[in-house]
């Protein structure tokens, strides 16, 4: 029942600018948390790989890639849109937080960890198959599940998406893909806006008004996934775990609290350890709060591996 912890140092010197809230200190804050915290599983740390370019285009166009590697900086920031920027080394982290995803799938499916958390920045959710914004290049967690489909041949997984912006990179990538259950919380109306129409059979949104506690929101999630997730049987299920839906965040206004993350992620450990002997794989979204990051990311690891029985 070991607990994989990825990270790599890289993922430190990408920067978007002084006061950009998506800073350097988010990832150091939870490795720092993580280091100390008293998990209830043996914990093993790796260094994430690189992505390769096989892996990026399995989620993006080779267009896209391209670009993104075309336009990386010498000196200086590039700006992409005016939340998402790139400086020398963000290319080399955006690569690292790519190459964790299929990193951690190989580990929980090699029965070397029964959990993973990828600790990584730049995020993710928001990157399009031809598209960066919102803070994200490439989509870590559909480069994630592409490479459990691809090298294990899987044809269920769900991704369990609790980042407080709607994931519509993550939706964009498998809008048309039935092996993929993509189930996703956010506040509406917000960044980066949502399209109810877009929602089909294996997209399962709960939009949340501003303001909504913690009653509302496990209400909510109850109603829209729990039998939805039971009955897909998945075979492997991801995190976008993003804790930007936490009461102190700066960026957003609903009320989540570190039982909140612990609550969600033991209703699907529960589901994950009937269909999937228990076999998740995490990575770090948004979060914005350095204090809630670090209480509420080794709880939500933690409460992976509770003992569902
Ligand atoms: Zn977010």
């Amino acid at each position: 029942m070991t607990i994989a912890l990825i990270y790599h140092s890289d993922c430190v010197l990408h920067q978007a600018g002084e006061s950009h809230p998506e800073q350097p200190a988010r990832v150091t804050v939870i490795q720092s948390a993580l280091e100390h915290y008293p998990f209830r599983a043996p914990v093993a740390f790796y260094q994430a790989p690189l992505a390769s370019r096989e892996q990026l285009i399995s989620a993006h166009s080779q267009s896209h890639v391209d670009w993104i590697f075309s336009i990386s900086p010498r000196n200086g920031f590039i700006e992409i849109d005016a939340d998402t920027w790139m400086n020398p080394h963000t290319l080399t982290a955006a690569l690292r937080a790519a190459g964790s995803v299929p990193f951690a799938v190989d580990l929980v499916m090699q029965d070397k960890a029964v959990v993973a958390f990828c600790n990584i920045r730049p995020p993710g959710h928001h990157a399009e198959r031809e598209k960066a914004m919102g803070f994200c290049l490439f989509n870590n967690v559909a480069i994630g599940v592409m490479h459990a489909i691809v090298k294990y041949h899987l044809d269920r997984i769900v991704i369990v998406d609790f980042d407080v912006h709607h994931g519509n990179g993550t939706q964009n990538i498998f809008q048309n893909d039935k092996r993929v259950l993509y189930c996703s919380s956010f506040e509406h109306p917000f960044y980066p806006g949502y399209e109810p129409e877009l929602d089909n059979t294996h997209i399962l949104s709960v939009p949340l008004s501003a303001g909504t506690t913690s009653e509302v929101f496990r209400e909510k999630i109850q109603a829209a996934w729990f039998d939805r997730i039971e009955a897909f049987q998945p075979q492997l299920i991801f995190f976008s775990a993003g804790f930007d839906a936490h009461v102190n965040d700066p960026l957003a206004d609903l009320q989540l609290t570190e039982e909140d993350y612990v609550w969600l992620t033991t209703q699907v450990a529960k589901i994950a350890g009937t269909h999937c002997k228990g076999k998740m794989v995490s990575v770090l979204e948004g979060g914005y709060s350095l204090e809630s990051l670090a209480q509420c990311v080794p709880a939500h690891i933690n409460a992976m591996v509770m003992d569902y029985n």
